[in-house]
């Protein structure tokens, strides 16, 4: 198994591609912790994979993500209870799809507190823990909106592309140190925000992905679980594109 005896966070674990994740890791041995924005939903995503598999090794929390001080609690608690945390996930994200002259500060400002902000508090409440252990991993993910912007809801493609950069320099600075720093850019996913969409809408752009379907999340949570596993000991600082070529 890719990761066995690995002891991983993910954020926005509890439906979608971050759900998808922590059964991919699990699958692949890990201990992984995931992260709900709130107890009721991280709670019953770890009984819906408990239910799955009972040998799972898998626990939720829900700090708040946006407050550095909130996050560093709960993840020392992590490290304490684990030894240490070898893999952090940063995937819980938002976007609020508005045109730019209703796009208010506040969603502004939510989208940036979680996509971004938070990366950052994740990333900083982990960091110390893995210099000492001699190295780790962290994963961010971004959007292949990061790479070409999109038409409206400012603020979203506004913080993949700074979380790009971030990736790429955090990976520079963390190197030294044996810590790899990567992210995935996934491209249309089949999570709830795309089931409801209408067969008019969606056969359209299935047709316009070279690959011709939306990507399914697995097909993300598997570049991740590459990502995160030593097959991956030489790759840092790469936004990893994992969207069908949906690239325009
Ligand atoms: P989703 O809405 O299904 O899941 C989002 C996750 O984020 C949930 O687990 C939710 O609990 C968590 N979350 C939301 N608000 C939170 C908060 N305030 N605090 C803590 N957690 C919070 O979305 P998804 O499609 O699975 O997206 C996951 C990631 O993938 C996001 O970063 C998103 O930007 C990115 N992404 C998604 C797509 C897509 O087509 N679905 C494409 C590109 C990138």
């Amino acid at each position: 198994m890719l990761l066995e005896n690995k002891v991983a966070v993910v954020t926005g674990g509890t439906r979608g591609i971050g759900y998808a994740i922590v059964k991919e890791f699990l699958k692949e041995g890990a201990a992984v912790v995931l992260c709900g924005s709130k107890p009721e939903t991280a709670e019953k995503a770890v009984s819906s994979l408990k239910n799955e598999n009972d040998r799972w090794k898998v626990s939720g929390i829900s700090p708040d993500l946006t407050n550095y001080e909130s996050t560093k609690a709960a993840f020392d608690k992590i490290a304490s209870e684990f030894g240490r945390i070898d893999v952090l996930v940063n995937n819980a994200g938002v976007s609020a799809r508005e045109p730019f002259t209703s796009y208010t500060q506040e969603m502004f400002s939510k989208v940036i507190d979680l996509n971004l902000t938070a990366v950052y508090n994740c990333s900083r409440a982990v960091v110390d823990g893995m210099k000492e252990k001699g190295g780790g991993v962290i994963l961010n993910t971004s959007s292949m909106v990061g790479t070409y912007g999109q038409p409206s809801g400012i603020a979203y493609p506004t913080s993949k592309f700074a979380v790009n950069g971030f990736t790429l320099s955090l990976a520079r600075e963390l190197g030294p140190f044996g810590i790899r720093v990567n992210a995935v850019a996934p491209g249309v996913t089949n999570t709830d925000m795309v089931k409801v969409l209408p067969k008019e809408v969606i056969e359209p752009l299935k047709q316009s992905i070279p690959l011709r379907r939306v990507g399914e999340p697995e097909d993300i949570a598997n570049a991740f679980v590459f990502l995160a596993s030593e097959k991956a000991s030489y790759i840092s600082g790469v936004v990893l594109h994992v969207d069908g070529l949906a690239r325009t």
